[in-house]
């Protein structure tokens, strides 16, 4: 029976890890350290790649030249390429009405069907254009709302890294695999994205980060495995509501 348990524990238990805010000005330093990293440990990271970056605060770092032949190496390695927006400029508030409430400024939030159409076609065509294929999507600062998702489905993305919850679920025809903390932490259960910023990182930040990977080794999954646990069975619904109370209670609090 303990055994079974443990077994159920260990089929359920992963990291998925996702870099975000990857685009032709960052932190190449630290993005190449990480490179090193994950080709030492054999790992397949997600990276959230902005198409049309626009960000005035990521044009501060340095550009590289060559930035779409990158990614097709990493793409061809295994690595998935996920579409974080589309030029990650906030030009929305969401007055904590978008679709998680996660509250604050939004590339895509508010803005009409149309508009958002356009920013992610916009955007796809750009991996289009660079011949990387892209299935799935996460939008800067966690803000969407209803027309965000209906535009996603109509140009085919049908994965959203993004989401409350203790494992990957369907939701209104998408396929959430959630993404929790700020900061790197291993669950003792469940399925969950992490969300880099090696933009803002000092080098002490990658040091844990490394730690951090040693010692997780044997529960960091790839992106196709995160996909595959995507199940919408009752102790599942139950535990992901439980954590969305949990967490919105917790902002909250802190507000
Ligand atoms: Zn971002």
């Amino acid at each position: 029976m303990i055994q079974k348990f443990k077994k159920y524990i260990k089929k359920n238990t992963g990291i998925l890890i996702r870099l975000d805010d990857i685009a032709e000005n960052m932190n190449w330093n630290l993005m190449e350290k990480a490179e090193l990293l994950f080709n030492k440990y054999n790992i397949k990271p997600v990276l959230g790649v902005i198409p049309n970056n626009q960000d005035k605060e990521l044009l501060t770092f340095p550009k590289k030249n060559n930035f779409w032949e990158q990614i097709r190496i990493w793409n061809n390695k295994g690595w998935e390429i996920s579409m974080h927006g589309s030029n990650h400029v906030y030009d929305a508030d969401t007055n904590n009405k978008d679709y998680f409430s996660h509250g604050g400024k939004s590339e895509f939030f508010g803005h009409s069907f149309d508009v958002q159409l356009l920013k992610i076609k916009n955007g796809l065509k750009k991996f289009n254009d660079e011949k990387i294929k892209v299935r799935s999507f996460y939008a800067p600062n966690h803000t969407y709302d209803e027309n965000t998702l209906i535009a996603l489905k109509n140009s085919g993305i049908k994965e959203i890294i993004d989401g409350y919850g203790l494992m990957p679920y369907i939701e209104k025809d998408i396929k959430f695999i959630p993404q929790l903390f700020y900061k790197v932490i291993a669950l003792p259960f469940g399925i969950q994205a992490t969300q880099i910023h090696l933009n803002y990182w000092e080098q002490k930040d990658f040091d844990n980060f490394e730690k951090f990977i040693i010692e997780n080794l044997k529960n960091i999954i790839t992106y196709d495995q995160a996909i595959e646990k995507v199940n919408n069975n009752l102790f599942y619904k139950l535990i992901n509501i439980l954590t969305k109370k949990i967490l919105q209670l917790k902002r909250i609090i802190k507000k």
